[in-house]
């Protein structure tokens, strides 16, 4: 099995890395409730995409916990 030469060094490490941040959610409002929704992705408040509804929104029952 192929084993590196030598150790990594902290600083060739931390080059390595230099791309592996992770991004924040890109948020947009929703055109119809209003409420931040992730960009390209149906609403998950009131499930409208691109003017029209996409997604039936399963409204809870008071109290009750869905899955
Ligand atoms: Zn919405």
């Amino acid at each position: 099995m192929g084993l590196p030469k030598r150790k990594v060094s902290h600083a060739r490490q931390g080059d390595r890395r230099a791309h592996a941040a992770l991004a924040t959610p890109k948020l947009v409002e929703c055109s119809h409730c209003h409420q931040p929704r992730l960009q390209h992705h149906a609403c998950p408040n009131c499930g409208w995409y691109r003017g029209r509804q996409v997604l039936r929104i399963k409204t809870a029952a008071p109290g009750a916990s869905e899955r």
